[in-house]
């Protein structure tokens, strides 16, 4: 059976357009249904820490130019750990990493459109507004259904990439685990600059950080002067929402008790958003002629901010495992085998540092999320010894920068 496309990708956010980007002259043919209209996708005020070695590859992507520099990317120096009452700390910082910063902050709206923009430009058929409702094997293609400005269509494909952050039904069921936490994002104002440091506070409610971020970017005119911060703050379902509509007053006041006064005071609040957080993952290898990328593959806690890090290494490694595939490989009978063996070689090849990542971050959140006095003075010495150790600490520096490697 001919199918309309040679790949189809579900889902073009972050990930999804990546893969787009990392595929554009390839003898593919590209399609990939965004649910989101391109135009007005401004309603997910959630930041984003991209690592140095996201930047490495969306520089690789031909993206950075765009993204980096057109969108508000707020350069991280140094990263301080701490956890509250209770001693420890660690300071990484980018000159020990040997890095020009170790990361950037960005908004994830802006994210999403820079790198969809990109996509729609790279010459792949990018249909925005396209909500997939139904992915079903048709033979040796893949049949997906779905809506468009109000009316039914179908597209089929020789291989579906499935990026839409874990929406579609159907597929391998996950794994997941529910943090009975929520994520409870904002912008704030502090009275001291922020200086390009990011800081992560593990608290007996869960882990709190507080990145720099300037709206007019690494061009803005600010520079480390900026006094906005982008907040990410954990705590339990209740409180989040409640928090989330509290008073201004009520939720700075807050927020004073949870942080201390390491940025002086905060005089002000905007933008607040609520995320509920899972784990999730999926435990098996994707059904024939499908495979799963970014969130869609797995979800994890924002603690240490890997998620969509970790997502564009699945989509830089994806599409360095297709470009050695042809179009007719994924569907000829006679073939088949290749492509069946080279997609199981990607989910292989990924399960070292897609592993790793989960593990670090599951295990950070269930390390830090309680107050029980053995583990938090336990806590403080690992955390003392690290930041004393500094082949330990380098070794943590990278893994966080480039991921883990087999
Ligand atoms: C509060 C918070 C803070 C975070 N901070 C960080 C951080 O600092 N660093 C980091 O690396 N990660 C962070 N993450 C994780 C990060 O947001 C995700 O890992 C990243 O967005 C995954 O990108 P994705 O493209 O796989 O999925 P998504 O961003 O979820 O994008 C999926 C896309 O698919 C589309 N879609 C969904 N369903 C369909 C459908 N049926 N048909 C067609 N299209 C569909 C959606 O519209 C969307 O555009 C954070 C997450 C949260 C909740």
């Amino acid at each position: 059976m001919e199918a309309d496309t040679d790949i189809a990708i579900v889902g073009g956010g972050p990930v999804g357009a990546a893969l787009a980007l990392a595929l554009r002259d390839s003898e593919f043919h590209l399609t990939v249904l965004e649910a989101r209209a391109t135009q007005s996708a401004g309603s997910d005020p959630r930041p984003i820490a991209l690592s140095h070695g996201s930047r490495l590859l969306l520089e690789r992507l031909g993206a950075w130019a765009d993204v980096g520099t057109n969108a508000a990317a707020t350069p991280i120096n140094h990263i301080h750990v701490s956890q509250r009452g209770s001693f420890g700390r660690v300071a990484i910082s980018a000159a020990e990493a040997d890095v020009p910063h170790l990361g950037y902050v960005f908004d994830y709206n802006d994210l999403f459109l820079k790198l969809a923009g990109a996509a729609q430009r790279a010459a792949c058929d990018y249909r925005d507004g396209a909500r997939v409702t139904a992915l079903t094997r048709d033979g040796n293609v893949s049949r997906l259904d779905y809506t468009r400005d109000g009316a039914a269509a179908v597209l089929t494909a020789r291989l579906v990439v499935v990026a839409d952050g874990g929406d579609i039904a159907g597929l391998a069921p996950p794994k997941i685990l529910d943090y009975a936490q929520h994520a409870l994002t904002a912008r704030v104002h502090t009275t001291l600059p922020h200086k390009n440091v990011a800081y992560e506070r593990f608290t007996p409610d869960g882990p709190l950080a507080l990145l720099p971020f300037c709206a007019r970017g690494e061009q803005g005119d600010r520079g480390n002067q900026g006094n906005e911060m982008a907040l990410v703050w954990t705590l339990t379902p209740a409180r989040a929402e409640a928090l989330k509509d509290a008073d201004e007053k009520t939720f700075l006041d807050a927020l004073r008790v949870a942080f201390g006064a390491r940025l002086g005071d905060f005089t002000a609040v905007t933008q607040r958003a609520c995320y509920p957080l899972t784990l999730r993952y999926s435990t098996s290898t994707d059904a024939p002629g499908v495979i799963t990328i970014g969130n869609a593959a797995q979800t994890l806690h924002p603690v240490a901010g890997q998620g969509f890090n970790l997502g564009l290494r699945d989509a830089w490694e994806l599409a360095q495992i297709l470009r050695r595939l042809t179009p007719q490989a994924l569907t000829n009978p006679e073939t088949m085998h290749e492509t069946t063996a080279a997609l199981r070689g990607f989910v292989s090849g990924r399960r070292i540092d897609r592993g790793a990542t989960i593990a670090a971050t599951h295990g950070l959140v269930r390390l830090f999320s309680n107050d029980f006095f053995p583990a938090s003075v336990a806590r403080g010495a690992g955390m003392t010894a690290l930041g004393c150790i500094a082949p330990l600490k380098n070794i943590l520096a990278r893994r966080m920068i480039f991921g883990a490697r087999g």
